[in-house]
């Protein structure tokens, strides 16, 4: 049978629905001639068959951490971000020419795989509060890391403040001829429109359209916000729920459903800590980024997950269904169960396993240890995670 080669779909045009029967002539067994790149896109949709038990929903998630360049969502952004950098001349291979970026790791790994890739140098600047994991991995792949002390956006030394002033410096600092370029993850369309154009089409050809809800947690919001554009506007999917998923600590939740960042008392505290306070990375921001704001009006509701919902889904996950993921994917998890009991039973829900748990051994796995829950086994989710049914 003809099987959608894995980047039949990516990067194409939008893929309207009756458009997916139109290419079953491509097939896996072709020799992927743009190397890596083919690895990107077309990730397995799973049903998540313990939640979907539990709940009488059906939960599924997209395996986002068989991207297989940088291993999370962030290869689709860093290539359209690429691609678009060179067809604007901003960036040519071969030449020394520098990609910067301020990232918590996920599209710093992407960006510095696809630099390799492409004959590019990556130089990525994160906060010294993430996994060990994620700057080795950059070290091995031959970026320069930055890891910088956690400061507020409005300083001049936030991790991505400092990449875009590292950009600007590059032609002073090499004075050869060769060019920096800020990739700009927060605010360049770029981000979202990956997801516009891949994992929203994507999403829809392997339900059928059948999509009651999209449960996503923003880091950047490129996902959400992608993927709420393409379900609810280019597929016109209008009764879909958008749902963001928010860990403890983070503004996302209050704004949705509110329309404001904090109340007047966790304010102050939040300027004090200028930070989302969670053992989770990669999601939960205390401020509007632009890719965010794409989709902002489009989002239905908000669950807050607290990070000892987060280890619990983790392990429960890991010992019902044999899947292994880090704290982002687990933060999703629990909100696609929570917005599930929201809609009838047998709704359809979709989620997203952004990377894998052997990213977050050094800090997420090994809270999930200390806290025991490695000797515990769980009978019931709902009770695992303290949610009424
Ligand atoms: N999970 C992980 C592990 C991430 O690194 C990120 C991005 N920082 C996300 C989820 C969130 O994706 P987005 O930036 O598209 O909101």
């Amino acid at each position: 049978a003809a099987v959608a080669r894995r980047d039949s779909i990516f990067w194409g045009p939008p893929v309207q629905l009756e458009d997916h029967e139109a290419n079953p002539d491509i097939h896996h067994d072709e020799i992927a001639s743009e190397g890596i790149e083919a690895c990107i896109g077309n990730t397995p949709l799973l049903k998540i068959k313990s939640l979907s038990e539990a709940t009488g929903r059906t939960i599924l998630a997209k395996a986002e951490f068989l991207n297989g360049a940088g291993n999370s969502p962030k290869d689709r952004v860093a290539l359209n971000i690429i691609r678009e950098a060179e067809a604007q001349r901003l960036l040519t291979p071969h030449r020394g020419d520098t990609i910067y970026e301020g990232t918590v790791g996920s599209t710093g790994i992407s960006l510095a795989t696809l630099a390799r890739a492409k004959g590019y140098r990556a130089h990525i600047c994160m906060p010294d509060d993430q996994s060990f994991e994620k700057s080795d991995l950059l070290h091995h792949l031959g970026a320069t890391v930055e890891r910088v002390p956690v400061a507020p956006i409005t300083s001049p030394d936030h991790f991505v403040n400092l990449a875009k002033r590292r950009a600007i410096e590059h032609e002073r600092r090499h004075n050869d001829g060769s060019k920096g370029f800020f990739a700009n993850q927060f605010e360049s369309k770029a981000n979202w429109q990956a997801h516009f154009r891949s994992t929203g089409p994507e999403i829809c050809h392997q339900t059928d359209g059948e999509v009651d809800a999209f449960v996503a947690g923003a880091g950047t919001g490129g996902t959400i916000a992608g993927v709420a554009r393409y379900l609810k506007e280019e597929a016109n999917l209008q009764n879909v729920k958008i749902v963001l998923a928010d860990p403890q600590g983070s503004g996302l939740f209050n704004k949705i459903k509110y329309g404001v960042m904090y109340s007047a008392t966790e304010r102050e505290g939040t300027r004090r800590r200028q930070q989302v306070d969670s053992i989770v990375e990669g999601i939960g921001i205390n401020r509007v980024t632009d890719n965010f704001e794409a989709g902002r009006d489009l989002v239905d509701d908000a669950v807050k997950v607290t990070d000892e919902q987060a280890c619990r889904m983790a392990r429960w996950l890991v010992e019902k269904d044999g899947i292994f993921v880090g704290s982002s994917s687990s933060v999703n998890c629990v909100a696609a169960v929570v917005a599930a009991m929201k809609l009838p039973a047998g709704s359809q829900v979709v989620t997203i396993l952004c990377d894998s748990g052997t990213r977050h051994l050094s800090k997420f796995w090994k809270q999930i240890k200390e806290l025991g829950l490695e000797e515990e086994e769980a009978t019931d989710v709902f009770e695992a995670l303290g949610i009424s049914k």
